[in-house]
């Protein structure tokens, strides 16, 4: 499969990882939008929200505890954080691999 995450979590491209385990994997996004940003997927090719299945809602609560943990060690969970995942076009999905952002660091764009 032709899929740019799948080949970071195959070691098939480069990144810079910052956890790993059987599930997750969790590497800085390439063009950051904040002093903090970090991409978190899942292993399993899941290509974007509208794919999720029941049986994903364990690994979707797994992203969102790597996120928290990846906060802590990244120093901005007391300063505040935020996670997103974007889905389709009008959010402005460019990589159909499920990914989680993680941005902290800076004051950001009041969302909401
Ligand atoms: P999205 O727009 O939600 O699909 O997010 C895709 C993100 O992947 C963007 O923030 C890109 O900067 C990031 N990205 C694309 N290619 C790479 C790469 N090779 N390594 C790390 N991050 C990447
Ligand atoms: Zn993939």
């Amino acid at each position: 499969m032709d899929c740019l995450f799948c080949k970071i979590a195959m070691n098939e491209i480069p990144a810079d990882i910052l956890y790993e385990d059987d599930n997750l994997l969790a590497f800085r996004d390439i063009h950051p939008q904040a002093p903090v940003h970090i991409l978190i997927i899942p292993k399993k090719h899941i290509s974007r929200l509208n794919d999720l299945e029941a049986e994903d809602a364990h690994l979707m609560g797994l992203l969102t505890l790597a996120a928290k943990n990846l906060a802590i060690k990244n120093g901005i969970d007391q300063s505040g954080y935020r996670i997103l995942m974007n889905c389709n076009d009008h959010a402005g999905q460019t990589v159909f691999h499920l990914h989680m952002h993680l941005l902290g660091g800076k004051p950001l764009p009041h969302l909401g």
